[in-house]
């Protein structure tokens, strides 16, 4: 075993810029890639990477960048995290693939243990394991119709749940992700949710609202599920207002309708809880999972409740891939640090320290409309002063000048005006504190 661990990196965990953005080495390899991988395939900073370790990435050309990204919240305790690459490398010895429904192994039992255990809700439960964020909510919906016998999805404004034909059309914006690239699937009805910032409306006016609109568009006797993100990712990370999930669950619940909550983003140690919902006091019938839960190896999962996941036929759910045996020992390490680490904690903090700059910064800068967010998943959304009018500008702005500057930080919002922060819970003070330097330079030039 590795004797490195989650909290002692042995890179030099420090901001570095040596060349320009991206520097000669990424620029040739870009000019490669575009020969041979098409420009759907988008790049939100094309510097290649060498390594990475902790919140440092570090490209070909020897730039050192602090990671406000993580992959989009994929490496949420740390790059190459010591435990897990040592569980990787052990499972790897062993075997990499049986497909799990052809001869089935522990770690993917193991796996669904622990999302038992960790998810909201000591009623029984069922797991299963696929690769991909969208893949999830692809089988949710199926299983959550397979139970109802119907057929209507209920999303929401600003949703985003992936690329596929059926979570493609789930998203609230057709631009980029299905336009030109229809029919898109049948059956899926969209509702406003909650949005503080810009509705103003109480979480139960917003169920209210958001309720109307279901029974208007399609009916209870016609849903099978409403899927809702306890905090919008793409859509900019959007917190609803209290009461809210609550009160849309307690309707499903009467009305026969699965309440599935989509923490692909927010969930594992994300936001200081294992999964969001626990902030809302949100216990979910289904729940899919995927980005953080592997450390840095594919995979994702529906958790649910056993008397609705139990509904579909034997050889209904998986998939050849599903619960590949060596993301299931990345899994479990995560799973482990977590609690060796107490890394809810460490989101917290991150949450505190982070938070607390942010809002410093607004009192600065008054193109701060809104400070946002929890643990570490925090976002700011820029707006034109004295309005709310959405300012991609200075988004687009601030990255830019992250870049040059050795951090790195993505956009979201259905405007392109929120600048979110999605950093390894690990993240040190130190470095928060400078990137918050450099974002505080960042604003003063624009
Ligand atoms: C990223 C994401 C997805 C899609 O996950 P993929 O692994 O990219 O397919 C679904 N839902 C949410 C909330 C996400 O953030």
């Amino acid at each position: 075993m590795s004797t490195i661990s989650a909290s002692t990196p042995t890179t030099l965990q420090e901001r570095k810029v040596v060349t320009a953005i991206p520097g000669p080495k990424s620029q040739a390899m870009h000019e490669r890639r575009k020969q041979v991988v098409p420009p759907g395939v988008g790049a939100a900073l094309p510097v290649y990477i060498d390594s990475a370790e902790g919140s440092i990435l570090i490209d070909i050309d020897g730039n050192h960048f602090i990671d406000f990204a993580t992959g989009i919240g994929v490496t949420t305790i740390g790059h190459t995290n010591g435990a897990v690459a040592a569980a990787v490398t052990d499972q790897v010895h062993s075997f990499t693939h049986t497909c799990f429904t052809v001869t089935p192994y522990e770690g993917y039992v193991r796996v669904a243990e622990l999302l038992v255990a960790r998810t909201p809700g000591k009623h029984a439960k069922r797991v299963m394991l696929v690769n991909s964020g969208a893949e999830a909510v692809e089988n949710a919906v199926k299983i959550a119709r397979k139970h109802t016998g119907k057929f209507g999805v209920g999303v929401l404004d600003h949703a985003y749940h992936g690329r596929t034909n059926l979570t493609m059309t789930m998203n609230f914006k057709n631009a980029p992700y299905a336009t030109g690239m229809g029919p898109t699937a049948p059956g899926v009805f969209r509702a406003p949710g909650s949005y503080p910032f810009h509705d103003g409306l109480s979480g139960a006016e917003a169920a209210e609202r958001t309720i109307w609109y279901f029974e208007k568009m399609v009916g209870a006797q016609d849903l099978a599920c409403i899927i809702v993100e306890p905090i919008q990712g793409e859509g900019g990370f959007v917190v609803p207002a209290d009461g809210y999930l609550t009160a849309v669950q307690e309707w499903c619940t009467k009305n026969n309708v699965v309440f599935i909550a989509d923490e692909v983003q927010s969930g594992m140690a994300r936001t200081g809880t294992y999964f969001a919902s626990e902030h809302f006091g949100l216990v979910p019938d289904l729940m899919t999972v995927a980005k953080g839960i592997g450390g840095g190896m594919p995979l994702a999962g529906v958790v649910g409740r056993a008397e609705i996941m139990d509904d579909v036929l034997a050889g209904g759910l998986g998939g050849t891939f599903g619960g590949n045996p060596v993301s299931c020992a990345a899994s479990i390490a995560v799973f482990d640090e977590v609690e060796s680490h107490k890394l809810l904690a460490e989101a917290q903090r991150v949450e505190t320290r982070l938070g607390n700059g942010l809002r410093e910064l607004q009192k600065k800068y008054p193109i701060v409309g809104d400070v946002r967010g929890k643990g570490a998943m925090l976002a700011i959304e820029l707006v034109e002063t004295g309005t709310k009018k959405p300012n991609p500008a200075a988004v687009s702005g601030l990255i830019a000048y992250a870049a040059q500057n050795g951090l790195l930080l993505l956009s979201a919002g259905s405007s392109y005006n929120v600048l979110r922060f999605l950093p390894a819970v690990t993240m040190s003070d130190a470095l928060i504190d400078d990137a918050l330097s450099v974002l505080d330079a960042g604003f003063a030039q624009l």
